[in-house]
């Protein structure tokens, strides 16, 4: 996801489930207020959300329960929006773009849609009880990315590194599924912010390479790196 004059947002929750946390299997886990573990991004790989016990480790997680309630109605809604704007869906292979081939498959630039719209099709956080992230639903992004379609408002239609930024959000999509790519979204939001979230400070640092260098580099070994997968 991309904020407008700002960073630009995915969604990636590092986890529900991380690693057995002393503190919860004590029972205590009011004990530990305000601390915030720092997760590495690799480090989701392994946060299994099936594998998770008991609620959320930290305060800023998500827990399994909740996660459960929201994902399938937040996965219906994406579907739906998907499914709607299918008709005025073009590939990124079809928009031309001189420097994206050099960092992307041809498949997967093949397989990736781009629906150029204004405004951007919003989850409803708040309406599915997701009240804390309401400041992100209203957020003003230039972009914002579902499984393997980008939108973007049309004044950002030619912009390579948009695409770009986009395409890194893809590329997680497609490396976490739908499941872990929502989970670690909510919860790197909701522990670090929009920016520093892992999923989006991994997409901006992939951007600003790419807009500062013309060194290609293979994108998708980058994520699947970055995520230890
Ligand atoms: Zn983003």
């Amino acid at each position: 996801m991309q904020a407008q004059n700002a960073p630009r947002v995915s969604w990636i929750f590092p986890g529900a489930s991380a690693a057995p946390n002393p503190s919860k299997l004590a029972g205590s886990e009011e004990s530990d207020p305000g601390y915030v573990e720092v997760r590495k991004i690799g480090e989701i790989s392994a946060n299994k959300i099936s594998s998770a016990s008991g609620s959320g480790s930290r305060r800023c997680e998500m827990s399994p329960e909740e996660f459960a309630k929201f994902y399938p109605p937040l996965l219906d809604w994406i579907q739906t929006t998907l499914t709607a704007s299918a008709h005025v869906a073009q590939t990124i292979a079809s928009r031309g773009f001189s420097r994206l081939p050099l960092y992307f498959t041809e498949k997967t630039l093949a397989s990736t849609k781009v629906v150029l719209v204004d405004p951007l099709p919003m989850p409803p956080l708040s309406s599915l009880g997701l009240m804390r992230f309401a400041e992100f639903e209203r957020g003003n992004f230039d972009g914002i990315t579902y499984i393997d379609t980008i939108f973007l408002k049309p004044t950002r239609s030619n912009n390579e590194n948009i695409y770009f930024h986009e395409l890194v959000h893809v590329i997680q999509w497609r490396l976490l599924g739908p499941d872990r790519f929502l989970l670690s979204y909510a919860n790197g939001l909701e522990c670090f912010g929009y920016r520093q979230s892992p999923l989006e400070a991994m997409a901006y640092d992939a951007e600003t390479s790419f807009a500062s260098s013309t060194t290609s580099f293979n994108v998708e070994k980058m994520v699947a790196e970055k995520l230890g997968l």
